[in-house]
């Protein structure tokens, strides 16, 4: 395999600057010195790359710290907003983009219907619509871009960057990270969509008090992301997280997997909506049959019933395998209706207490709302770049790799 190198011009371009970048991120703010200490790196090394990062306007000096007698130390932070993470999530007909900075706010966004989903075609056309963004966005310095977050449904291989497979895109090994990363001159980070959505909830959402949480999208398919003490858990395949098509009802529904009774069949809308009409006899959209059921119709009601059931018996067995602390369920099912999800709590709680698990799991809507999906491809970046540093050091895998380039 091709090694990815990088004519990155962004400014995380060595493993040094990276550290003290994550060091100021963790302290909050600091001295030289301690940076010196906690980086243990050279007092010069460490003035050299903050003066470049202060010119850069990336870093900010202020007299804040506790005088010891004499003047005050001069304590360095990072300026959030002057730090940009590009956001990309590619759906089955949407591209969706937008520029955040680092603590997840939105500076601009757009989503465009591309002409084509051929993977060569594709990268271009987001590469023009990507300097647009950040020309309409006023990011004139693109050494303030930490790198873009690609968001994907489908398997991916996130060490290199490639889709193995997606389904919806009908793409079969597209390396696209790399093919983005030469057109753009920025490191571009490739994940899984329900993998990007866990790590959003754990730097912006309400995931990230550590604890083992597992994120669980449901819309026309399912998917789950799962995050141990801050860590990301892929698998060694990045096959982690695949309930969909586990079956869970004995002799259940039919899924188009051809098993019966897989998770998926029960609360993918299509699905749903499919039997609804089979049984009352008219076809309805989302909202109607939302609607319906909180008027009490008798079919729409045992449908989301069946919904919950299952969803309660996959989370229970998910809580009990991996231990789990928390669960966020996004999409249709986290915003359809607070009993919804306290009732699945309910059953998981029940069943825990049952089984001599004696522990709380929260089932909790996701609370990002409609940019989740993007603060995901925004939240790779981040994981990457804030990671704890035995995992960047790590040579096969951290930040040496990413930033592609030894030490400035
Ligand atoms: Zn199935």
């Amino acid at each position: 395999m091709r090694r990815r190198t990088l004519s990155s011009t962004s400014v995380v371009r060595s493993y040094n600057v990276a550290a003290v970048l994550q060091t100021l991120h963790r302290a909050g703010s600091c001295s030289r010195s301690e940076l010196t200490e906690l980086t243990r790196m050279s007092p010069s090394t460490v003035s050299r790359i903050t003066a470049q990062l202060i010119k850069r306007g990336i870093i900010v000096e202020e007299r804040l710290g506790t005088s010891t007698g004499g003047r005050p130390p001069v304590m360095l932070r990072l300026d959030y907003e002057k730090l940009y993470v590009i956001g990309v999530r590619l759906m089955r007909d949407t591209v969706s983009l937008g520029i955040f900075d680092l603590n997840g706010r939105p500076v601009r966004k757009i989503s465009y219907a591309p002409y084509g989903w051929d993977p060569e075609f594709l990268i271009r056309e987001l590469h023009e619509r990507i300097d647009e963004l950040l020309t309409d966005a006023g990011v004139r310095k693109r050494s303030h871009v930490l790198g873009v977050g690609l968001a994907v449904a489908g398997v991916v291989r996130s060490d290199d960057g490639t889709v193995v497979r997606s389904v919806n895109l009908g793409w079969r090994d597209v390396p696209v990270a790399r093919m983005l990363e030469e057109a753009l001159g920025l490191p571009v980070l490739v994940e899984n969509d329900a993998n990007a959505g866990a790590l959003a909830e754990m730097w912006f959402g309400g995931a990230g008090d550590g604890g083992n949480v597992m994120y669980v999208k449901t819309d026309a398919g399912v998917g789950a992301g799962i995050v141990f003490e801050q860590q990301l858990v892929t698998g060694p395949r990045g096959m982690a997280g695949e309930i969909g098509h586990i079956p869970f009802v004995a002799d259940g529904h039919p899924c188009r997997c051809g098993q019966r009774g897989c998770l998926e069949t029960y609360v993918s809308m299509p699905d749903v909506l499919r039997r609804y009409a089979a049984a009352a006899g008219r076809s309805v959209d989302k909202q109607t049959f939302f609607d319906s059921a909180k008027k009490g119709d008798a079919a729409a009601v045992l449908l989301i019933e069946e919904a919950k059931s299952t969803l309660t018996l996959a989370l229970t067995a998910a809580a009990a395998m991996l231990d789990l602390d928390q669960i966020i369920v996004d999409g249709v099912w986290g915003r359809f209706s607070p009993e919804f999800l306290s009732g699945v709590q309910a059953g998981v709680q029940q069943a825990m207490k049952r089984t001599g698990l004696d522990k709380q799991v929260a089932v909790q809507p996701s609370r990002l709302g409609e940019d989740s999906d993007l603060l995901g491809a925004v939240g790779l970046v981040t994981n990457r770049l804030f990671s704890p540093p035995d995992v960047l050091t790590a040579e096969s895998g951290g930040i040496r790799r990413w930033a592609g380039q030894a030490d400035a």
